[in-house]
């Protein structure tokens, strides 16, 4: 089975969903688009009328004729500040935006700067290759994570790293994986401001100690969070963006995946266009 069979099995797209003229085809730039337009056309089409029609949906459509998608960067605001920022909150930015990686783990690990170090069991820096082309980076951790200590445990976690996987990627090998926040909001509840204001100077260092080629942001919140923006994920996704001069893909959370049959297409889209900015990134070093 070839990586691009293999990554639509992972996602749980069956093969009646593929174009036949692109079934067992390379994944290829030049062949990114159309297997976009038309994915994108079955899906719903699939999601309409069910999964038996597929086949018959799939021979009726046309030849897509899209223009080849534009990769546009968009630059971003200034990083994220508290609205009122002490001297105090300066310096520790600064202590953080200089700390190696052994003073970052001891500082993470000690860290009550906000209210979830009360109710956290363990702190969640993050796993994975601290010399990664490829970052991933979520909201939070979850019950599991705050247990075990590590991003993406559990169900989400698997199809996350069946989907690295297909992608040739792996979290103990050339993938590091993270979280805007190092601590588990009681209840998996969204992150209060405050909290990723806190926080997200742990991950920013994370991000500038690792300078990965690509940033793969997975879920609403992380990728709001990250890009300082209320747009609508299904909005943020398609484009990439910036993140302290490094390019960002947004993408679904593989927990939403799970239950979001219709999404998983495009989150094979997003990872598409993730490698062809990685790849782009490596031609023009
Ligand atoms: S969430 Fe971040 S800022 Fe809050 S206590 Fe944990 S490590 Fe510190």
């Amino acid at each position: 089975m070839n990586r691009r069979a293999q990554f639509l099995e992972v996602l749980g797209i069956p093969a009646e969903w593929v174009p036949r003229r692109l079934a067992g085809a390379p994944v290829e730039a030049a062949t990114l688009v159309e297997v976009e337009v038309d994915i994108e056309v079955a899906t719903v089409a699939v999601a309409a009328v069910g999964a038996e029609a597929a086949a018959e949906i799939e021979a009726s459509l046309p030849t897509p004729t899209a223009p080849p998608r534009v990769v546009m960067v968009e630059a971003l605001s200034p990083a994220p500040q508290p609205a009122v920022q002490d001297e105090a909150a300066l310096a520790r930015d600064a202590a953080i935006a200089a700390m190696d990686w052994a003073a970052l783990e001891a500082a993470v690990a000690e860290c009550t700067a906000c209210g979830l170090s009360d109710t956290r069991t363990n702190t969640v820096l993050g796993v994975g290759d601290r010399r990664a082309e490829w970052m991933l980076v979520g909201e939070a951790p979850g019950e599991n994570e705050d247990l075990q200590g590590e991003p993406f445990v559990g169900q989400a976690g698997k199809l996350l790293d069946n989907m690295l996987g297909a992608l040739g990627l792996a979290r103990d090998r050339n993938v590091f994986i993270a979280n805007v926040l190092k601590c588990r909001p009681p209840g998996n509840r969204n992150p209060e401001p405050e909290e990723v204001a806190h926080c997200e100077p742990f991950l920013r260092r994370q991000i500038a100690l690792i300078r990965p080629k690509v940033i793969v942001v997975l879920g609403r919140f992380a990728a709001q969070s990250l890009l300082r923006s209320t747009t609508p994920i299904g909005k943020l996704r398609g484009t990439v963006h910036q993140y302290e001069g490094i390019p960002v893909v947004v993408t679904y959370h593989p927990a939403y995946l799970l239950r979001t049959l219709t999404d998983k297409a495009r989150a094979w889209e997003d990872l598409c266009l993730a490698r062809e900015v990685h790849d782009r990134a490596g031609a023009e070093a």
